[in-house]
């Protein structure tokens, strides 16, 4: 399939748009770098919309925008239209944790006069990329007393960044001679957090001054860290890249660009006449196995108050469900000019050639992959194509290289067509990850045309 270039075919006046745009989300992206974060600034944005907690609202009607929250680490928003609900609605999930460098439970120590911190690596990453980079210490320190204590130290101007050393190459030749998955043990992970000491103290001087300026910053002891959700994350803010500010470096776009552009999606659909969802769900780097991840029951009960509140009797999420149609939005991978060997170019995505629909997704023999009806992407296709949203098909590189897989499998389960439909990203996984702007806004449209569209 012939892909166009949306820098060619697009005009100024909806360029412009795409600036705009892309300025919003690099904003969004740099202040919410935690899933708690992103969470709760999505349900603000939301609020000035005139979105409710579905707890207060006991009837649920035509026109109602609602969001229902899971342990501050979940969400689901709602909008209802026109459309009975046993006629189906319009899902879209997309997971807003990313790959991350997370502390121990137990996780400071003291070595050479130095203070480090033990880390323990969330999701899929390659090691070496997040050593000598700048990292941000965020998260929330849950005490015995019910009550939190909220730590950022890394991304203000002045602030203090926190770093894990590599070796140097002068005498890094043993170094050299190991694969790479071997030259980086995850116990040598260890980030530098302080090295004055605490000349009251008689030994661990280093570490006992660190948890002195815990305590009298945070209030908080050693022991609390037990019960912390922190963690490490590249510092900084996200940026244009390239000299024609046609591209975004930033940190957590897999699968940050897919939970803003769907729930932006979605607070922009007014009067819809479907029934339409935004998920954004937690726990994808790791397998989605929690109480807040896609398999949680969380979505399901979700749909029975929706139900319920609505005058419907529970029994109707089998109608409900398999009337729905769904899009699992996750990122995707396309074509790396330094790395051409990895794809398999006539079914590769390309930047800036639009939202990416991938029909197959696992590896090896589709192993794992959930995959969708060719009905169901004849579908999708057609109200791209009817509303000129730049699309194009994707796959995940050459088929034995490795492959992955996404959320779509949680959904298709309750028997509602779903398909993996996303934005293109380049060093994925990496500290910054690259997209193309075209891209970014072609996805938002994507996902617009999608609830919209009957
Ligand atoms: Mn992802
Ligand atoms: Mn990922």
């Amino acid at each position: 399939m012939e892909r166009k270039n949306g820098w060619e075919i697009w005009d100024e006046s909806k360029i412009k748009e795409v600036f705009a745009y892309c300025e919003d989300y690099k904003e969004f992206l740099s202040i919410n770098k935690t899933v708690r974060k992103f969470v709760k600034s999505c349900i603000e944005k939301s609020k000035e919309k005139g979105f409710k907690n579905i707890d207060e609202l006991n009837v649920i009607k035509k026109g109602d925008k609602f969001y229902k929250i899971n342990k501050g680490k979940e969400v689901i928003f709602g909008i209802i239209g026109d459309k009975k609900l046993t006629d189906g609605c319009r899902f879209i999930v997309a997971h807003t944790d990313c790959p991350r460098i997370d502390l121990k439970t137990s996780p400071l120590y003291e070595d050479e006069n130095i203070a480090l911190f033990k880390t323990y690596y969330y999701g899929g990453i390659k090691k070496y990329q997040w050593l000598t980079i700048p990292l941000a210490l965020c998260g929330v320190v849950f005490l015995k007393d019910g009550t939190f204590k909220e730590i950022e130290i890394g991304e203000k101007d002045n602030d203090p960044v926190f770093v894990i050393t590599d070796l140097l190459p002068h005498l890094a030749k043993e170094q050299y001679k190991k694969t790479i998955e071997d030259g980086f043990p995850g116990e040598s992970l260890n980030a530098f957090v302080g090295t004055v000491p605490d000349k009251s103290k008689d030994k661990e001087k280093v570490k006992s001054n660190v948890l002195k300026i815990l305590k009298e910053y945070y209030g908080i002891d050693e022991e609390d860290l037990v019960s912390a959700e922190i963690e490490l994350v590249p510092a900084g803010k996200s940026k244009d890249a390239g000299i024609d500010k046609s591209m975004i470096l930033a940190y957590g776009q897999d699968d940050r660009v897919c939970s803003y552009t769907s729930f932006t999606a979605l607070l922009n659909s007014y009067n819809p006449i479907n029934n339409i969802f935004c998920i954004l769900v937690d726990q994808e780097e790791i397998g989605s196995r929690g109480s807040t991840s896609a398999s949680s029951s969380f979505f399901e009960y979700f749909i029975e108050e929706v139900l319920e509140k609505s005058g419907y009797s529970i029994l109707d999420k089998r109608k409900l469900f398999e009337n729905s149609k769904a899009i699992s939005a996750d990122v995707n991978t396309l074509l790396d000019p330094n790395f051409k060997d990895a794809y398999e170019p006539r079914n590769a995505g390309r930047i800036n050639c639009g939202v990416v629909l991938t029909k197959i997704t696992g590896a090896r023999g589709k192993s794992g992959s959930t995959e969708p009806t060719g009905e169901y992407v004849a579908y999708i296709r057609k109200i791209f194509d009817k509303n000129n949203v730049l699309w194009q098909p994707g796959e995940i590189g050459k088929l034995e290289l490795g492959g992955g897989g996404t959320v779509a499998s949680y959904f298709a389960r309750y028997n509602i067509d779903t398909v993996d439909c996303g934005t293109g990203v380049l060093s994925m996984h990496a500290p910054f990850e690259l997209t193309g702007k075209i891209d970014v806004y072609s996805t938002y449209e994507g996902y617009k045309v999608f609830y919209q569209e009957e």
